[in-house]
């Protein structure tokens, strides 16, 4: 992995970046309208209110330089300090407000990404493309902070900077009009060529801060592959000793060291000699100076010019600090401005990334027929001819796979690993459609039922099931308000019933001590048991086995499978399994090879058939199972 440069600029075009800002605008504020108001409030408030202060120290000074009154100057004091106090405390309060509705925007925005996952086709879920995709998004808004959220700041520097500009431009009026005395030696700043002058080089000046900025940023855009590559290595070699499973391993062989040589070796992005670090001493450490100096002169320009007015008699004394004051917030709010408007168009390049994930397209035809809910459960499943190729892959997962099921039968799916046994529960439950044929609930195609309603009459345990972190209530209801005594009743038929009334929590326990420490860490096995009891409390037409019991011996597994036969009674169930002896209670085996289907009938016939590939695994297997029992 050697460190690569990227020489791309990264740039999006203007029309482009302000439509992705428009877009990101109505995302994040779309019917949030309180935290727009909010956001304008308080910053409207913050960028005005200092103005009060100024202008009040300016009468101060002015007062203790001139007349001296006692009265106006302690009615003075009294206004800069009940004004001071007055301001704090609504901003306060607007800041609370404001800290209240951005936080729920954070969540806002998270919940649109949970959505568009959880409704997307599950063919875009499945592919690497989308993972890197979001992984990208992730890295870019943990790493540099772009993305979506990025907006809610920029639109309070611009408005503030907006109405600072304004504020100061309005107290800054009468240091270009105010003229000094005639017959003074500097009476040449009464010239409109000398304000011209100043006012250009001001100008000048104040612009050429955020050109520098913009170099800057553009040269960590730059480098923002790299950036997002170093993070990812960080974040994974670097944090390998917080994760329970990967510290044993690294303890047991001392990974350190290679974690280290990956990390740092290997991109030496954040190392003291490596790439972020020679940026800083380099380009951009120069572009930073340049920055300081352009500033300082325009420092000097300003203090100069005033003091200058102040001397030929313009100015008083407390007009040399309100304009200075003014000067500075105005060039301070230009700079604002067009800093923020660099990194809205920088942002946009990384807005491409966010809305091509809102954007990818669910292409499976959603139905609206609804699934009939007879009394009898008497359905058929019928696969015509389905073929299947995952996407991206070049071999067929599944070739041609006729056959009928009725409902209340209970159905083996056997075949070695890799033989498509799983595919076909996943085209079962429409987590994909086939590539070719169609699969049909009743005579009508799945495709035409509704998604939602058509899932509804699945219960599936994977293999590689992975329960959430939610009590075990929770876990077996899927809902938070549930029905204590069902679900009870549920963890008590497949065995778990003892383990919940020792717990003092019960049903409330979390399954994890991650985000409770009351929390228990349950084995496997009762893992296993949870899933299966949420597959009975599902209580759907169909429930589907899929060897979540791989990890168990074959005698283990079949057991596991007969009793949960027993708990199902007459519904339907498929078992699947890669090991024969664990279905062969059941109505009708049907056995995948290479992703065709080869034989179905019942245990006993199949065995007889000497030529089919179940007689030969069933022999194979016998052996093996005779071997590991005696
Ligand atoms: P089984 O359940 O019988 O072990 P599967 O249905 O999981 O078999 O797999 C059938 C074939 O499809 C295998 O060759 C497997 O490598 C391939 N396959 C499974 N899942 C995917 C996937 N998500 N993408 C690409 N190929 C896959």
């Amino acid at each position: 992995m050697k460190q690569k440069k990227t020489k791309k600029t990264n740039r999006v075009s203007l029309r482009e970046a302000i439509r992705l800002n428009v877009r990101v605008i109505k995302m994040v504020y779309g019917g949030r309208r309180k935290l727009l108001f909010l956001q304008l409030a308080k910053t409207a408030f913050a960028a005005l209110t200092p103005y009060i202060g100024i202008y009040l120290s300016a009468l101060l000074i002015d007062e203790l330089t001139t007349t001296r009154s006692p009265e106006t100057l302690r009615a003075l004091v009294w206004w800069i300090l009940g004004t001071a106090a007055v301001i704090a405390l609504v901003q306060s309060v607007l800041n609370r407000l404001h800290a209240v509705e951005s936080t729920a925007m954070w969540e806002h925005v998270h919940h649109l990404y949970g959505k568009k996952m959880l409704s997307m086709d599950f063919v875009n879920i499945d592919n690497p493309n989308t993972h890197t995709l979001v992984s990208r998004i992730n890295q870019n808004s943990q790493g540099g902070g772009w993305g979506p959220d990025r907006i809610v700041w920029q639109l309070d520097n611009l408005w503030s900077s907006v109405l600072k500009l304004f504020g100061g431009s309005a107290l800054v009026v009468t240091l270009f009009t105010s003229k000094v005395e005639s017959g003074s030696a500097v009476e040449f700043l009464n010239s409109p060529i000398t304000t011209a002058t100043v006012l250009l080089l001001m100008v000048t000046i104040t612009l050429c801060a955020p050109i520098f900025g913009a170099i800057g940023g553009r040269l960590y855009m730059q480098s923002s592959a790299d950036h997002r590559l170093g993070n990812r290595l960080f974040g994974y070699y670097g944090w390998f000793g917080t994760n329970e499973n990967s510290s044993v391993d690294a303890r047991i062989y001392n990974l350190r060291k290679i974690c280290d040589n990956y990390n740092y070796a290997k991109t030496s992005l954040f190392a003291s000699k490596g790439y972020f670090a020679k940026l800083n001493k380099g380009k951009l450490g120069l572009v930073n100076v340049i920055s300081s100096v352009v500033q300082s002169l325009f420092n000097v320009l300003i203090y100069f010019y005033v003091c200058l007015k102040a001397w030929g008699g313009a100015l008083s004394l407390g007009g040399i600090t309100q304009h200075i004051s003014a000067v500075h917030i105005i060039a301070g709010s230009v700079r604002g401005i067009l800093s923020t408007l660099t990194d809205m168009h920088n942002n946009a390049f990384f807005l491409i990334d966010v809305f091509a994930f809102f954007d990818m397209p669910d292409k499976m035809y959603q139905g609206t027929l609804t699934v009939e809910k007879r009394r009898d459960r008497d359905y058929e499943i019928e696969f015509r001819n389905v073929s299947f190729k995952y996407p991206n892959a070049e071999q067929y997962a599944l070739k041609n796979v006729s056959f009928k099921f009725k409902i209340g039968e209970k159905l083996a799916v056997v075949g070695q690993n890799g033989s498509g046994k799983t595919t076909f529960i996943k085209l079962l439950c429409r987590l994909y459609d086939p590539t070719e044929g169609e699969i049909l609930l009743n005579g009508i195609d799945i495709r035409k039922y509704d998604y939602r309603n058509y899932m509804s009459i699945f219960s599936v345990v994977f293999q590689d099931f992975r329960l959430l972190n939610f009590t075990v209530g929770n876990i077996i209801a899927c809902a938070s308000e549930y029905d204590r005594d069902r679900v009870f009743a549920c963890a008590e038929s497949v065995g778990l019933g003892e383990k919940i009334r020792s717990l003092p929590n019960g049903l409330d326990t979390y399954i994890d001590k991650e985000y409770d420490s009351a929390g228990v860490e349950f084995s496997g096995g009762e893992m296993q048991k949870i899933a299966l009891a949420r597959t009975l409390f599902k209580d759907s037409g169909f429930m589907v086995l899929d060897e979540p019991t791989a990890a168990l011996d074959p005698v283990a597994e079949a057991e596991v499978y007969q009793s949960f036969d027993k708990i199902v009674g007459d519904k339907t169930a498929i078992y699947i399994s890669h090991r024969l002896s664990s279905c062969r209670f059941c109505d009708v085996v049907a056995v995948f090879d290479g992703g065709a289907l080869v034989q179905m009938g019942s245990h006993d016939d199949l065995v007889a058939d000497e030529n089919g590939q179940y007689h030969k695994l069933w022999h194979a297997q016998a052996q093996y199972y005779a071997e590991e029992q005696g």
